[in-house]
């Protein structure tokens, strides 16, 4: 089996004031790029990010940059994270479907902000490996494994939900699980890039909103792509 990029000793979770000097530079660089939530650039500060990494690229980790995480997936770049993130607008308490768990990072932001995260994730291999790796962090989403295109129904309704992959349309079944007021933040087009799009319940009627083009891996599953 391939060696999964976050399955790092547990001497090497350590954060030293060289770590955490990485991850205010990066906080500056997103505050550059636009992003103003101060709960999630204290997040992004908080969390991290070099312990996802393979040795190999452990000097990348603070880069503004998506990396490989083994079984063909990526962690998000930095950006990505913030920009989806922000237009969540997090709450303390908010109920958060994520779907997509990767390597976890992305729902350590949420829970850093305050949420109550359930994370669902379609590889089994990256499930397990998230599910051991994010506690040993000090950090217990709800992990469930399966299909996140048809959303995780027995938890609905979510505050918000995000899709951590590139989807061909939106999945009506996260619509219906999305509670009044509830916000939905997805990328749509493509195999190769999205659109990310916001979609606000507001007494039953959607707002949907879009912004710019972002590079996805594809969601799979019944209403995602129909192969890698
Ligand atoms: N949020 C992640 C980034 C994920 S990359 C992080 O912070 O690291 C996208 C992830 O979506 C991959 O792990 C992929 O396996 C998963 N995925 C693809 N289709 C899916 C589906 N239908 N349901 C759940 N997860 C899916």
């Amino acid at each position: 089996m391939q060696k999964l990029a976050f399955l790092v000793p547990k001497s090497m979770i350590e954060d030293n004031y060289k770590q955490r000097g990485l991850r205010g530079k990066l906080v500056r660089k997103l505050r550059q790029k636009g992003i103003r939530d101060e709960r999630l650039l204290e997040a992004i500060a908080k969390v991290p990010r070099h312990v996802f990494f393979d040795d190999a690229l452990l000097g990348h980790a603070y880069e503004d940059k998506a990396f490989p995480i083994g079984e063909g997936q990526t962690i998000s770049q930095p950006y990505t994270v913030a920009f989806q993130t922000e237009k969540l607008e997090i709450k303390a308490g908010d109920k958060v479907l994520e779907i997509g768990t990767g390597s976890g990072y992305q729902a350590c932001i949420l829970l850093e902000m305050g949420a109550k995260v359930y994370t669902i994730e379609y590889n089994r291999a990256l499930y397990q490996k998230t599910r051991e790796f994010l506690p040993e962090l000090g950090y217990n989403p709800f992990f469930f494994f399966g299909d996140g295109s048809k959303g995780l129904p027995v938890r609905a309704p979510y505050d918000k939900i995000i899709v951590t992959a590139g989807a061909p349309v939106v999945p009506d079944a996260l619509v219906t699980q999305l509670g009044e007021n509830g916000i939905l933040v997805v990328p749509v087009g493509n195999r190769d890039k999205q659109l990310m799009v916001k979609l606000t319940k507001q007494k039953g009627a959607l707002i949907k909103e879009e912004f710019d083009f972002f590079s996805f891996v594809p969601l799979l599953g019944e209403h995602g792509w129909k192969s890698q």
